[in-house]
C-alpha cells in the first residue's frame, strides 16, 4: 500500500502526460467556455472617443448661472458635426461623442432648460462627466492573457479590444461508458438488483462543465468482448475516454484487459485514496482513458481529481487545482494506509464537518458539500482544529 501514488503524484504522473490540444481561430461569438491560446490586445483605446457620462449637456468649462444657447445636439453614434463655442451648449446622450470645443457635462438634473436655451446649475470644470478615450482599455495593452478560460466577461471584453475572432483550444471530446449487467436507463423499472445508471449522466455533466463536449455517452454489459467493442470505438471518437465501473479485479472487470488489448498503454492503477483506490489511468496517441471505480462517489471523486485537471491541461488552461484551505470544527476519524476525500460543510462557527456519512456509495453526500477536504492517512483520529487542504467541488 505504501508503494501505490498519492493524490499529487498520481496528477503528475497524469499531466506529463497530457498533450494539448492544437488551438484553432474561433468567432469571438462562439467562444465562450474556450480557453484562450493567445495574448488579446486592445486594437484601440475603449471608449475610443471623448464621451459623455451622463444625459444633459455638453459645455465649455464655466461658472455656475451661465445662460447658453442650445445649439445642437450629439446624440448616441450621431456626433455633433460643429465645434461648440463659447454661450453655446449641446444636448448630449450618455455615450454620446462629446463635441470638439466642449470641455464637460451637467446633467439634466443640474440645469434649467428656458426654451431654446439653458442656465448652468452648477459650475463646470474641465473633463466633468467625460469618459477619457482609454479609459476602459488602452490601445495596445494586454487585456487577456493566454489560458484564460472566456466567461462573459472576457467575451465582451475580447469584443471590446476589437476582436472578431480569437485563438482557443478546442473543447476536448470526451466520451463516457459505463459498465455492468446491473445498470438500467434513468427512470426505467428496476428489478431487485437493478441500478439506475447515474454515473453516465453525472460524469458526462462533469465533463460539460470542465469544457468538454460529450461526443459519446454508452453503457456496456459486463462481457469481455462488448466492452472490447465499445472501448475500441469510444477511443476513435473522442480525445478522452471516460469509464466508470468494471475497472477492479473481479471475474466480471473486463475494462483494464480490454484497454490492454486495444494498446492503451497504463498510466497508473490504484492510487492511495479513499474513495476511489481502484482508479486506472491511461494514454493512447496522446488520448486519455480514465478508468474510475463504479461506485458514485469514488467516480466523482477521481473525476474531481484527475479528469478535471486534465481537461485544463488538454485546453491550455493552468491544470494546477486552486486549493483552499479550512479548520476542521469536529474530529473525524483517519484512513491508515490512504488520504481521504471528504465533502465538507461550513458550520455556523466558520470551521468545517463532514456533510454526512462518507462512504463511497453515498452520493447524497456531495449534496450541499462546499469542498472535498483531504484528510492525510494515519492512524486514530484527527483531531477538531487541525487545518485542512481543500480541493474544489
Ligand atoms: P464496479 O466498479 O463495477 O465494481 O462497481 C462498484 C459499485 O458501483 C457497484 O455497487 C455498482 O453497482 C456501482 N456502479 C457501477 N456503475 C454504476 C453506475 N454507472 N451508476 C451507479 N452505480 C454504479
Ligand atoms: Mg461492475
Amino acid at each position: 500500500m505504501a508503494s501505490l501514488p498519492s493524490i499529487d503524484e498520481a496528477r503528475a504522473i497524469l499531466l506529463a502526460a497530457v498533450r494539448p490540444l492544437t488551438p484553432t481561430d474561433v468567432p469571438v461569438g462562439d467562444a465562450l467556455g474556450l480557453v484562450l491560446a493567445e495574448d488579446v490586445v486592445a486594437a484601440h483605446d475603449v471608449p475610443a472617443f471623448a464621451n459623455s457620462a451622463m444625459d444633459g449637456f455638453a459645455v465649455r468649462a464655466g461658472q455656475a448661472g451661465q445662460r447658453l444657447r442650445i445649439a445642437g445636439e450629439s446624440r448616441a453614434g450621431e456626433p455633433y458635426a460643429g465645434t461648440i463655442v463659447d454661450g453655446e451648449a449641446i444636448r448630449i446622450s450618455t455615450g454620446a461623442a462629446l463635441p470638439a470645443g466642449a470641455d464637460g457635462v451637467l446633467p439634466i438634473e443640474l440645469v434649467e432648460v428656458d426654451g431654446d436655451a439653458v442656465v448652468l446649475g452648477e459650475a463646470v470644470a474641465p473633463g466633468r462627466n467625460v469618459r477619457d478615450p482609454g479609459d476602459d482599455l488602452r490601445a495596445g495593452t494586454t487585456v487577456l492573457t493566454a489560458g484564460t478560460r472566456v466567461g462573459p466577461a472576457e467575451l465582451g471584453i475580447a469584443i471590446g479590444a476589437g476582436r472578431m475572432a480569437v485563438l482557443a483550444a478546442p473543447r476536448p471530446r470526451l466520451a463516457v461508458v459505463t459498465t455492468g449487467d446491473e445498470l438500467v436507463e434513468a427512470g426505467a423499472p428496476l428489478r431487485t438488483g437493478q441500478i439506475h445508471d447515474s454515473n453516465g449522466p453525472t460524469l458526462a455533466a462533469l465533463a460539460a462543465r470542465a469544457g468538454a463536449e460529450v461526443v459519446g455517452r454508452g453503457h456496456v454489459v459486463d462481457d469481455a468482448q462488448a466492452t472490447r467493442e465499445v472501448i475500441a470505438e469510444a477511443l476513435d471518437a473522442a480525445d478522452v475516454l471516460v469509464l466508470a465501473g468494471g475497472v477492479s479485479v473481479g471475474p466480471h472487470d473486463h475494462v483494464k484487459p480490454a484497454l490492454a488489448a486495444l494498446g492503451v498503454r497504463e498510466l497508473l492503477w490504484r492510487v492511495a485514496l479513499r474513495p476511489g483506490k481502484p482508479t486506472w489511468l491511461g494514454e493512447r496517441d496522446g488520448k486519455l482513458v480514465f478508468g474510475l471505480p463504479g461506485n458514485p462517489v469514488s467516480a466523482y471523486v477521481t473525476f474531481l481529481l484527475f479528469a478535471r485537471p486534465a481537461l485544463n491541461a488538454l485546453q491550455g488552461a493552468d491544470a494546477t487545482v486552486p486549493r483552499t484551505r479550512a479548520v476542521l470544527g469536529v474530529a473525524v476519524p483517519r484512513n491508515p494506509g490512504r488520504d481521504e476525500c471528504i465533502r465538507i460543510q461550513r458550520r455556523p462557527d466558520g470551521t468545517v464537518e463532514p456533510t454526512g456519512r462518507q462512504d463511497s456509495h453515498i452520493l447524497s453526500s456531495l449534496l450541499g458539500a462546499e469542498a472535498l477536504a483531504i484528510i492525510p492517512r494515519g492512524d486514530g483520529e484527527l483531531a477538531a482544529g487541525t487545518e485542512l487542504v481543500l480541493e474544489p467541488v
